[in-house]
């Protein structure tokens, strides 16, 4: 039988985790040969909740589960994973200042990025979900300076789905006939969806690119862009929640693929610490087409990139800059 995969998930009492706990259980994650063992931190105002979760956990008695360690201690909860899926965050509340949450998220990376460091298994991934998460895997990055870069990155997947999702829509075709969408940058409203490589499988096998069969670059270049950026506030006003269960699963989706590799001829979006590739600042962590292999993302070179996509992405490292200068004066 083969040894469990210790699978940390942080915030794991909330709306995230709890969707996300179950698919992790269930095989979504690894699939479903892999056993594992969930390792879940909370807050300690969260501390009954997640016990609860705990509770549930037993109650379904998922046969790949061979245990569940529920816990408030960052130490304990890091303890030998060789996964970590860090939902855990401080929200930002009416009335806060950005530089108030940003301050509190790093303080909260910073400490958990030390315990990951001494404590987890050696080359363990980490994913970051909570907001903003792409600064969150930075601070991350730096304050736990033994694991490579390459294990660190943060979720852009639920972007790229919801791409996959609204052309799947628009050609009324299955969403598992469109791929090879991109999303740039950051998790944030500046991310830009990019559909100038993607393609659709034909029932007659053949592939067209998704600008030819939309033949509609009024929409693609406006519509379609904002209802991928925007799609995170509709569902808060259409739920009063946020956006749950495609969180968790494309959370899975992403590190099934950084795991398993990527089917051939298809990339998927990651964010990921920018070697300076497509002219982005070096040492952003931002989103870029990826490819997995053997457990390693590379970055999909020689993509062309028009000027109205060049300045999308100028934007968006922008943005990521200025973070990172706001992260690091909460630093100092
Ligand atoms: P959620 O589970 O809904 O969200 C968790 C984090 O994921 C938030 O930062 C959220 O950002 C982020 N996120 C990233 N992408 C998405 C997306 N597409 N849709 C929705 N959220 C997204 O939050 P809950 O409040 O239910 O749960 C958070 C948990 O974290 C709680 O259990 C809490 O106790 C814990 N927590 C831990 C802290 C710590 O570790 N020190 C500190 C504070 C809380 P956004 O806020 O922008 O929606």
């Amino acid at each position: 039988a083969q040894e469990p995969v210790r699978v940390l998930v942080t915030g794991a009492a909330g709306q995230i985790g709890y969707a996300l706990v179950p698919m992790i259980a269930r095989g979504v994650l690894l699939g479903p040969n892999q056993p594992v063992i969930l390792h879940m931190l909370d807050i300690p105002p969260a501390a009954e909740s997640l016990n609860g979760v705990k509770m549930e956990l037993v109650d379904a008695a998922f046969p790949l589960l061979k245990g569940v360690v529920a816990t408030t201690d960052v130490v304990e909860a890091c303890t030998g994973v060789n996964i970590a899926i860090m939902v855990g965050g401080f929200p930002r509340k009416e009335g806060m200042e950005r530089k108030d949450v940003m301050s509190k998220n790093v303080s909260i990376y910073k400490a958990q990025a030390s315990a990951l460091e001494k404590h987890a298994a050696a080359n363990c991934k980490v994913l970051v979900v909570a907001n903003p998460a792409n600064t969150n895997a930075l601070i991350l990055k730096e304050f736990a300076p033994s694991i490579p870069e390459r294990n660190i990155s943060c979720l852009t997947r639920l972007d790229h789905n919801r791409a996959l999702g609204q052309i799947s829509e628009r050609l009324n075709v299955q969403v598992s006939e469109v791929k090879n969408v991109i999303i740039w940058g950051n998790h944030s409203s500046t991310q830009y969806p990019d559909v100038n490589h993607a393609t659709v499988k034909l029932s007659s096998g053949e592939e067209k690119s998704v600008r030819e069969l939309v033949a509609d670059d009024a929409w693609l270049n406006g519509e379609f862009i904002s209802t991928v950026q925007q799609r995170g506030a509709a569902i808060i006003k259409a739920r009063k929640l946020s956006s749950a269960l495609s969180a968790a699963s494309a959370a899975c989706d992403h590190i099934r693929d950084w795991v398993l590799g990527t089917p051939e001829g298809t990339w998927v979006s990651m964010g990921v610490y920018s070697d300076g590739s497509y002219n982005v600042p070096a040492g952003l962590i931002y989103s870029f087409p990826v490819t997995c292999r053997d457990g390693e993302w590379s970055i999909v070179q020689g993509l062309s990139i028009d000027e109205f996509s060049r300045k999308k992405l100028d934007l968006t490292a922008e943005e990521l800059t200025e973070e990172k200068a706001l992260a690091y004066s909460c630093l100092s």
